[in-house]
């Protein structure tokens, strides 16, 4: 039995993915600490894993609403890393780990097993990103291309102050700090991305070291969470309607959703986040309003899924072969959205041009013109085909030549 230390990135759409991997992990025998906050505490033990806390709470990791940009999001996890990195390093001092599992915004992660000297892997919920794949100045120009001169301003302060923080956190510990497109993609020799190899942007750059492995969805994952089934019409199609767990502060959008089909002849699911039924207590009669819903179950009803384009949205639409229509809030969602067009499996509007009517335009299209249908069925099979959590967990074994990769599932 090997030991593994898991340092997450502790928030939902994260921490899904390697529920699945790190119990299949735990199955064939290894030892897994599992570092997240309080919250998670119950799905982590459930996997098996030894549940340790981050000496920070959830706010720190996942500020609501979110910090502004991905440059103030590279200053702000800095800045928490230079904290945790002493921390995490005292908290396993008297542990014999063999190997670090880390998420892609896991900079303290990747810094620790640097420190440590252990071997780390990667696992990513958003498209694999090397150079090459998206130049910097295209990204830049994707994520900042629209900002005001201030918003242009506050991101290059932000920048720079990442670069001062890493800088003195490896003057520190010894440690080499990302540059930005490491620290998009957080590489290492095994990196596991939960999404298919037809989905991967520039997917032909990224040799064997890169294991696609498909969404990881833990069987039975929505049975607790409560839906009114009964009361969904299935003679009329349904929209599905959720900007995930992070950016669903988005009324303006909502109001914009409300306007633009409350008089299509369609059904319409809206998942709004904690604490947003109260304010739309009375929405268009042919929508149902609810704060978190059973998202895999409720899409095996769905005809059309209307997502910000989070990989585990767009991955689960698009295995049981739903069309998105995709309104990124913002950084690798952007990059989804133009996949999703670019093979023909729905559409993508910019959050700005997501207006009522061209909301209404764009679903009509997709709703009318079976080929986004097939497009979504075509991605569907890839996802299908990948392996899932299992796969991941055996690339993993392989990986640290653990005796127990060969196990019959
Ligand atoms: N989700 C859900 N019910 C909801 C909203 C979201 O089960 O009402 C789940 C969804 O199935 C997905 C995750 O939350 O697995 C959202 O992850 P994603 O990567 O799409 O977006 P994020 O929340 O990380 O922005």
């Amino acid at each position: 039995m090997a030991t593994a230390v898991f340092l997450s990135f502790p928030v939902h759409g994260h921490l899904a993915p390697a529920l699945g991997v790190v119990s299949e992990l735990v199955r064939r025998g290894e030892r897994v600490i599992f570092f997240a906050t309080g919250r998670s505490r119950s799905k982590v033990e459930a996997t098996g894993a030894e549940f340790r806390n981050y000496r920070h709470g959830h706010d720190e990791f996942n500020p609501n609403p979110p910090t502004e940009g991905l440059f103030s999001d590279m200053a702000r996890l800095s800045a928490l890393s230079r904290q945790l990195i002493p921390e995490l390093l005292e908290d396993l001092a008297g542990e014999s780990i063999d190997y670090c599992l880390i998420d892609t915004k896991s900079l303290w992660g990747r810094l620790v097993a640097q420190a440590l000297k252990l071997r780390a892997i990667t696992f990513s919920v958003v498209f694999a990103i090397r150079p090459g794949v998206v130049p910097p100045a295209e990204l830049v120009n994707m994520l900042y291309g629209g900002a005001s001169q201030e918003g242009l301003l506050r991101g290059l302060t932000a920048f720079n102050e990442y670069f001062d923080t890493v800088r003195s956190i490896d003057h520190e510990h010894a440690t080499v700090s990302p540059g930005i497109i490491e620290y998009l993609g957080n590489p290492h020799p095994l990196n596991i991305i939960f999404t298919s190899r037809a989905f991967q942007i520039g997917e032909e750059a990224f040799g064997p070291q890169y294991k696609f492995v498909g969404p990881s969805v833990l069987p039975g994952r929505d049975a607790a969470i409560p839906f009114p089934f009964d009361k969904l019409n299935p003679a009329l199609p349904l929209i599905y309607i959720s900007l995930g767990t992070t950016f669903f502060q988005a009324d303006d959008f909502y109001r914009s959703c409300f306007e633009a089909f409350a008089d299509a002849p369609c059904q319409v699911v809206l998942s709004c986040g904690p604490g947003g039924k109260a304010r739309f207590a009375n929405p268009p009669e042919n929508f149902l309003v609810e704060e978190f819903v059973p998202q895999m179950k409720l899409l095996e009803r769905t005809s059309l899924f209307v997502t910000h384009g989070g990989m585990n949205s767009a991955n689960e639409g698009l295995l049981l072969g739903i069309p998105l229509l995709v309104i990124p809030q913002r950084g690798d969602q952007f990059l989804v959205g133009q996949r999703v067009t670019e093979l023909g499996a729905g559409l993508a509007l910019h959050p700005r041009n997501a207006d009522a009517a061209s909301l209404r335009t764009a679903a009509l299209r997709i709703l009318e013109n079976p080929s986004f249908k097939a497009g979504a069925e075509a991605l569907g099979q890839s996802l299908r085909q990948a392996g899932g959590y299992v796969r991941a967990a055996e690339e993993i074994l392989t990986c640290v030549g653990s005796r127990h990769a060969s196990i019959a599932v």
